[in-house]
């Protein structure tokens, strides 16, 4: 009886947190077995935040960008939006360079280099990248972009559309404003369907994780791994909040709080893509940020601000440079600094990500390919750690704006 009310008691972050530990110890102690089933509930979990992505992205963004309208209030958004994007990249990439810079984990590290894959040594430059992803915001076919999975067209057409709503004539204004409000709250309540199993989902994706992961390989590259995972600290517990303490005007703790579920979903699924209906969700029910504020910069967050993995890759870059024993002078470190916010702007919103565009640095100052092999061993973790950190600076960006906007996010 009593630890039934004691179970009632546990809030849905207190899940997810027992679904992480759970997971890590039956992966630990009952490993590749444990897969049967852990195995479907994790990807179920994945199937269904990946079911809801499309439809929760078109309702959000028309409804709530026919509530701003065009012209000067969507130019200022945008403007902010942007703005916060690329300066808090900047500063988490200064943040793991200079780590990377004093510490120096690289050189005396010989590791045997395996074979980079063929993708990786053909690969593009850092800004035909940009330019492809520019290009690829104008769709030729709506339908089959969507279908491919990719965010940007969608949100490009869900922007026009929201903006010719607001031109239309009162009636038929006010229904399709209406429509799409509705579509919203449905999409809204699926989403907290969605959000209930996330303990299980995630308690599938983390067993999975630990059990496929050999301990091995580890050894010489704890160094880096500890840089890494310093710099994404230090981003994620002094910069970012710095920036929300001031900037927005709220307290870092109360939001973290409020993001909980969302953060540990990122950390679980390590895919910011398909963690965006829950940031959605907690950003407007939790953080209490509009709508129309949520809906313009989530989406679009996911997918191009993403201060982790853009520490991460110029970081990585830096640490791979030094296991050739290449030291890089001012200039170079500045282009790295420069093509790692490209790089990390081109990253898709999926697991393991970073490795098809860190390439891009490597080539803009001539580090061997072959190097990437060496920072395999430990992805998988730092990309769980980067996600976590990526969703955070999207949610602390919808609150920084909301808060210029004169919104009164997280009050009382
Ligand atoms: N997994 C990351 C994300 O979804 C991208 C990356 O690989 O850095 O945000």
């Amino acid at each position: 009886m009593i630890l039934l009310a004691g179970l009632k008691k546990i809030n849905l972050t207190g899940w997810i947190f027992i679904g992480i530990a759970l997971g890590g110890l039956t992966g630990w102690l009952i490993g590749e077995p444990a897969l049967i089933v852990a195995e479907p509930l994790g990807t179920m979990f994945i199937r269904l935040l990946r079911m809801i992505i499309v439809p929760l992205i078109a309702a959000s963004l028309i409804s709530g960008i026919s509530g701003i309208g065009a012209g000067e209030g969507l130019g200022r958004l945008g403007g902010k939006t942007f703005l916060y994007y690329m300066s808090t990249s900047l500063m988490a990439i200064v943040v793991g360079m200079v780590i990377m810079n004093m510490v120096a984990p690289g050189f005396g590290v010989h590791l045997n280099l395996g074979e980079a894959p063929d993708t990786f040594t053909a690969s593009k430059s850092v800004w035909g990248a940009v330019y492809e992803l520019i290009q690829s915001m104008v769709p030729t076919n709506l339908l089959k972009a969507v279908a491919d999975g990719d965010i940007l067209p969608l949100i490009f057409f869900c922007i026009l559309f929201g903006i010719f709503i607001t031109r239309l004539p009162e009636k038929p204004r006010v229904l399709l404003t209406d429509i799409f409000s509705a579509f919203f709250q449905v999409m809204m309540k699926i989403t907290h369907l969605v959000i209930s199993v996330a303990p299980l989902g995630i308690f599938g994706l983390i067993t999975k994780v630990v059990a496929e992961t050999g301990f091995d390989a580890f050894g010489p590259l704890l160094l880096y791994f500890f840089c890494i995972l310093g710099g994404l600290v230090f981003h994620a517990f002094i910069t970012l909040p710095l920036i929300m303490k001031f900037i927005g005007r709220v307290s870092p703790l109360k939001h973290v709080r409020a993001m909980g579920p969302a953060l540990l979903t990122a950390f679980s699924t390590a895919s910011s893509g398909a963690t965006l209906p829950l940031t959605m969700e907690r950003v407007e029910n939790s953080a209490g940020v509009s709508n129309k504020i949520t809906s313009f910069v989530l989406p679009m967050g996911a997918t191009i601000n993403m201060d982790g993995t853009a520490l991460y890759e110029a970081a990585a870059v830096l640490f791979i440079a030094q296991t050739y024993g290449i030291h890089l002078g001012i200039v170079q470190q500045i282009i790295v600094v420069i093509t790692a916010l490209a790089a990390s702007v081109a990253t898709a919103a999926i697991p393991k990500a970073s490795l098809a565009t860190i390439p891009m640095i490597m080539a803009a100052i001539g580090v061997p390919f072959e190097g990437i092999a060496i920072i395999q061993v430990f992805d998988r973790i730092l990309d769980m750690c980067r996600t976590t950190v990526n969703v955070f600076s999207d949610s602390c960006g919808a609150v920084v704006i909301a808060r210029t906007e004169g919104e009164r996010p997280l009050a009382g």
